[in-house]
């Protein structure tokens, strides 16, 4: 299908809203029914009826159609944030004595799912390198239904073979889920390469203005009939109609956004990976990254998420370079208008716990500013350390 086609207008019926172009927002909780007959059916249909918006809402299946359609997926369901996505996937796919294989390090409320959370109800998680396939094969036992992607993963940006990894999952009769986050639904389609769940946290590329939350399932309509039966209507993680309003209008300049977000982090990661007080940038896009030829084999493009190493063994120096940039606010999430950091050394304290990830680790995401107004931030403060 293209792309245009898609986000402007597949999934709208302007017909019926008096060719308003931008869709109304159906603000409204219930759906009444002309005869028994009539909501006998929505009753029992309830996956495929308007008759409660903790089900169905049309603002909302209009920002489903479309994000299923640019995954290439039969049918997708709306959360209220990714990570609520994340679990009713995962919860969907493991009962008590299950067995989860997952890569490293990914994203952090991921990690405390099946780490903290999962237990309490039998399930457990073995988490591997997943930078080589084999590690989920070794990993699996008897009980394993689940192998868990994250490709490129969160603040690391490794990389996993995605079809290698769904041709060990069949072959041991598991299914798989990744979090396609990273790439948005326009630089990776794991599902034509045999994942059987997409998840995207919509917060991020999706809604492009750091101003609403949401997260997606995309799957085939089987699976997504089921999850919005089980995980979806019980636990109530629904999207707000005004909120996937807000998500189908960041959708309508997202290849615009991702374009220039691709082109202004190839500039930016090509001056830090010059620079003499960068030790590494991690990037799977840079030529010399031990996965580049992955990377260009099943993405389309890179987004704006990468992290540098700083060549330092201080954390004051590494807290100097990053309260010394101007133009790069310092916070969570990614995916907006806006370059951020999120400096790892906000992570340690002096009496808890070291982080698995070293504090002179400071993961970036390139906005929609120009380049050099980026880049000279960047020399300014590199000149401090
Ligand atoms: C932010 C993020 C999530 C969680 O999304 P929320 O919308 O914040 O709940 C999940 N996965 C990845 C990779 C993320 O970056």
């Amino acid at each position: 299908m293209d792309i245009s086609y898609i986000i402007n207008e597949l999934g709208e019926d302007r017909e019926a809203y008096f060719e308003a172009v931008a869709p109304p927002i159906f603000q409204t909780s219930n759906f009444a029914s002309k005869t028994v007959a009539e909501m006998r059916y929505k009753v029992q249909h309830e996956e495929e009826a308007y008759q409660y918006t903790r089900g169905n809402n049309p603002t909302i299946t209009i920002l489903e159609k479309k994000v299923a359609a640019l995954e290439g997926a039969e049918h997708a369901i709306a959360f209220g944030s990714g990570i609520a996505a994340v679990a009713a996937a995962i919860l969907s796919q493991v009962k008590a004595g299950d067995h989860v294989v997952c890569t490293q390090h990914p994203y952090s409320w991921t990690h405390t799912l099946m780490n903290k959370f999962l237990p309490r109800y039998g399930v457990e998680t073995t988490l591997v390198n997943g930078t080589d396939a084999e590690n989920y094969r070794r990993a699996l036992r008897p009980n394993t239904t689940l192998l868990y992607l994250e490709s490129p993963t969160s603040f690391t940006f490794d990389l996993q073979d995605i079809p290698a990894v769904t041709a060990i999952a069949r072959e041991h009769g598991c299914s798989t889920i990744i979090d396609n986050s990273y790439a948005s639904p326009l630089h990776q389609h794991p599902l034509e390469m045999g994942v059987d769940l997409v998840v995207h946290s919509c917060t991020k590329y999706i809604g492009g203005h750091s101003d609403v939350m949401g997260g997606m399932i995309c799957g085939s309509r089987e699976k997504i009939n089921k999850i919005f039966e089980d995980e979806y209507m019980t636990l109530g993680a629904i999207l707000s109609p005004h909120d996937a309003w807000l998500l189908i209008r960041g959708l309508r300049t997202l290849p615009l956004r991702m374009a220039r977000i691709a082109a202004t982090t190839q500039q930016v990661v090509s001056y830090l990976a010059q620079h003499p007080k960068v030790e590494r940038v991690l990037f799977p896009f840079l030529p010399s990254h031990p996965q580049f030829e992955l990377a260009k084999r099943q993405m389309r493009s890179n987004s704006g998420q990468f992290s540098i190493l700083l060549k330092t063994d201080s954390i004051e120096k590494t807290d100097l370079f990053c309260d010394s940039l101007q133009h790069f606010l310092m916070a969570a999430s990614w995916g907006g208008h806006e370059s951020l950091i999120y400096p790892v050394s906000a992570t340690y304290t002096a009496t808890g716990p070291k982080p698995n990830l070293p504090f002179n680790l400071i993961r970036f995401y390139v906005g929609l500013e120009e380049p050099d107004y980026l880049i000279n931030d960047l020399a300014q403060a590199l000149e401090k350390v």
